[in-house]
Formats: structure tokens, C-alpha cells, sequence
């Protein structure tokens, strides 16, 4: 989608600081961390919200969570924790509408979040 912004980072249309990438997934810093480290994993296909997923969808979702293990392990905060979170809709936080994994880290997590 041409006006998707992480369609456009996706596509190397609008520069992000890229951390990993693969053929069905790319992931780089929020430019606007809310932890010490906040990295967003996209999958490169564009999917609107967790409400557009399919059964097809099982496996690309499931490789979300698995980049971010390999990105967690790579940067070192897999044993002191991360969280992960993906926002649904405006209610939930969401503002880019193109499925997106939040990972942060760095930082002792509040909860309940939000
Ligand atoms: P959400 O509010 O869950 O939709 O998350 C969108 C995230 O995208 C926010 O944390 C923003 O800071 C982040 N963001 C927006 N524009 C960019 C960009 N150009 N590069 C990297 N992160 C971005």
C-alpha cells in the first residue's frame, strides 16, 4: 500500500533503523521509544490489524515471535525480560495501521499496562 507507512519503510521508500530483516519480515527502532530499547517487527505484508488475520496468517504471526527471541538474544535483554505488545485498533493505542510487534526492554515493566 502506497500510502502505509510501514509499507513504505517496508519497501526502502522511507528510511527506519533497520535491526533485522528476512523475506517476510522487517524489523527496526520506534522512533519514538518508550523503553531503552523499543524495536517494531512488521511483517512485510500488508495486514491493517490483528482483526485482518487469517488462518493464513498463522505462521507469518508466529514468526513475530520468533524474531523477536533472535532480537532479544542478539542485543542481550532475553534474560533480564522484554515484553511484547501488538495494539489493536485506536481504544488499544494503535496509530499505524499495518500489524506491528511491539518489543521493549531495558527497563522494569509496569503492570497492568496502560
Ligand atoms: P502503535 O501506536 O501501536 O500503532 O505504534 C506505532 C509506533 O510506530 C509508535 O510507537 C511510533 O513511535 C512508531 N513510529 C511511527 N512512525 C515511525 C517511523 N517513521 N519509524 C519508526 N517508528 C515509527
Amino acid at each position: 500500500m502506497e500510502t502505509c507507512l510501514f509499507c513504505r519503510i517496508a519497501s526502502g521508500d522511507v528510511s527506519a533503523d533497520i535491526v533485522y530483516e528476512d523475506d517476510a519480515v522487517l524489523a527496526f527502532n520506534d522512533v519514538n521509544p518508550k523503553a531503552p530499547e523499543h524495536i517494531l517487527i512488521i511483517p512485510r505484508e500488508h495486514i491493517a490489524t490483528l482483526n485482518d488475520l487469517d488462518d493464513a496468517h498463522a505462521s507469518l504471526m508466529g514468526r513475530l515471535f520468533l524474531v523477536a527471541k533472535h532480537i532479544a538474544g542478539q542485543q542481550g535483554f532475553d534474560e533480564p525480560g522484554y515484553r511484547t505488545v501488538v495494539n489493536c485498533n485506536p481504544q488499544a493505542g494503535q496509530s499505524v495501521f499495518h500489524v506491528h510487534m511491539h518489543v521493549l526492554a531495558g527497563r522494569l515493566m509496569g503492570w497492568p499496562p496502560g
